[in-house]
């Protein structure tokens, strides 16, 4: 989930793998298979990777729960020749947001197969999705960033609701190896769009699964949200910068073309939060204005409710940042508002 539009001046190249069509199933690698589940959100799809193993599949990330998600699985699955009834071993799950957990349940469902998640992940998912305060604590987020209620109140509705957890979910931690298409992978905790998403290394093959943590025409969204850790920012860049160096040469993402060079595509990607930083920083330097203020500046598309809660959160991530580094303050009132350090003019 995120809202920036695409990059022009991205130069890393997608691959020519996976160019199927919305709904269909492609062969990524030796026996693992792409399917681009629908979502009925702008984003267009979700990419699901289904793995041959000896035991049975492996799938990773499931869609939105919803008929056409539903009706992808079933066609993608038989087409594998993959009986979602009794050839599933384990359902991994990248991290808590809809498009990725929420099929979850469903899989699990006809499959009888646990799902796994990061250890944190399974009590975050629980806290935004089962607590009723989850909802209610986003509208007042929202309104204290700058949102008029109205609209706050209206996306808090549409946001938390309808998402039910699969009964079995087993913790996986960061460092864990797990066997995979007749390989293993490196579970590796991969902060910033989420607090406790994670990736699957494959270092034998190279091949990274890097769900929402590094996609390529649109940047992940790093939101600072009523339930996340402090500066997600920060511990999404220091991410970044450590996976320099991983060798791994086919990255297969959560969303958006799969591609091939890594080192290359972090490079964008700091540059983009440098370059948004940049934007930011000029929107508060003549009065404080809230996060919500900044965010119908920065981004000026139209964009539907949902995405600007995105990009509320998204401002509000990059606005924090600018204040731990020394370069913003927070101006605290009705609603919390941000300006320049430098500036000498009180608020
Ligand atoms: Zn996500």
């Amino acid at each position: 989930m995120r809202t920036d539009k695409p990059d022009a001046r991205t130069t890393v190249q997608p691959s020519r793998l996976g160019t199927q069509p919305i709904g269909k199933v492609a062969e990524v690698a030796s026996g693992v298979y792409q399917l681009k589940v629908p979502v009925p959100i702008p984003l267009g799809f979700v990419s699901a990777y289904l793995i041959e193993d000896p035991d049975g599949w492996t799938l990773l990330d499931t869609g939105f729960d919803y008929p056409d998600g539903r009706a992808a699985w079933e066609a993608g699955a038989a087409s594998l020749g993959l009986d979602l009834r009794s050839d599933v071993s384990r359902i991994l799950v990248s991290h808590f947001h809809p498009d990725h957990l929420g099929a979850a349940r469903w899989l699990q469902g006809l499959s009888d197969a646990p799902v796994f998640m990061l250890e944190q992940e399974i009590d975050h998912s629980r806290l935004v999705w089962e607590s009723d305060e989850s909802a209610s604590s986003l509208v007042d987020f929202l309104i204290s960033n700058g949102m008029h209620r109205d609209l706050a109140e209206e996306a808090g509705a549409g946001m938390r609701a309808n998402l039910e957890l699969p009964e079995k979910i087993v913790s996986l931690r960061a460092g864990d190896e797990i066997p995979l298409g007749g390989s293993s992978a490196r579970v590796v905790h991969a902060p910033g769009h989420a607090d406790y998403q994670y990736m699957l290394h494959d270092e034998a093959r190279s091949i990274l699964f890097a769900a929402d943590h590094v996609l390529l025409k649109i940047t992940p969204n790093i939101g600072l949200w009523p339930e996340s850790l402090p500066h997600p920012l920060v511990r999404y860049l220091r991410s970044l910068t450590d996976m320099r160096g991983m060798g791994v040469n086919l990255i297969l993402p959560g969303h958006g073309p799969v591609f091939h060079d890594l080192e290359g595509r972090i490079k964008e990607l700091l540059r983009h939060h440098d370059e948004r930083l940049e934007i930011m920083l000029g929107e508060i330097q003549d009065r404080p204005r809230t996060p919500f203020e900044v965010s119908g500046a920065v981004f000026r598309e139209t964009l539907t409710l949902y995405e600007r809660c995105f990009a509320l959160a998204e401002t509000l991530a990059h606005l924090d940042h600018l204040v731990l580094e020394g370069r913003a303050r927070r101006v605290e009132g009705e609603a919390l508002a941000f300006r320049t350090a430098d500036s000498s003019v009180a608020p």
